[in-house]
């Protein structure tokens, strides 16, 4: 589950308790800072997205080991995705493995990205489609890469194709039908925080979205 730099921090660890893994955003020179904070306040496995924001070599390695130091499994994007060269030197030298989530979209990015990651962030809204979305993910783990199924802020429509294309990964971050004040969509649930049930009804199993007594008025 994500954690934002908007609401107050120990509000949200409280809120996402149960979850066992924290994906949180950076973006900043504080970034070390913040996740060491969050550290001292969790034991929850980490998981942190760069969103392209490191551009200074040196800055994004001291970062890296002091994230690594801190339990930090996994870090996504880190430098911005035209940053080729930086990316493959941080890729060299990383204590934590680096994920690609900006500079992979489409099948043919994935011979260069086993040259500079780990890992490749494989979202249905980049791929294009479900079969597109299954080809990348299996060309991924026999060029030797972990894959991970993401989303976009999404319905339930998009989370549950995501979430049946996801049996096929290593990891899935799919919550962006949690930030949706209104859901049209009924799919995938989470049985408790981190398991989910898909849908066995056919076809994608989704279905409209009962209408609220609120609603219905
Ligand atoms: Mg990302």
């Amino acid at each position: 589950m994500s954690i934002s730099e908007g609401e107050d921090l120990d509000q949200q660890l409280e809120r996402l308790r149960a979850w066992p893994v924290l994906k949180i955003k950076v973006g900043g020179t504080e970034d070390a800072r913040r996740i060491l904070k969050i550290r001292q306040r969790s034991q929850q496995r980490i998981w942190v997205d760069a969103n392209e924001s490191w551009t200074d070599y040196q800055q994004a390695r001291q970062t890296l080991f002091t994230l690594a130091d801190a339990g930090v499994e996994w870090v996504e994007q880190p430098v911005p995705a035209a940053a080729v060269e930086l990316q493959h030197k941080l890729h060299r030298v990383s204590p934590i493995p680096l994920m690609a989530d900006e500079s992979c979209h489409t099948l043919e990015d994935l011979p260069g990205i086993c040259r500079h990651f780990s890992a490749i962030n494989m979202k249905l809204m980049k791929a294009g489609s479900m079969t597109e979305g299954l080809k990348i993910i299996r060309a991924a783990h026999q060029l030797g890469l972990k894959s991970m199924v993401g989303c976009m802020i999404e319905s339930s429509l998009g989370i549950t194709a995501a979430g049946l294309i996801a049996q096929e990964a290593d990891m899935a971050d799919l919550d962006g039908h949690l930030w949706l004040q209104d859901d049209p969509w009924e799919g995938l649930q989470f049985a408790e925080e981190g398991i989910w049930i898909l849908p066995d009804e056919a076809g994608l199993g989704v279905k409209p979205r009962a209408a609220t007594d609120e609603g219905a008025k």
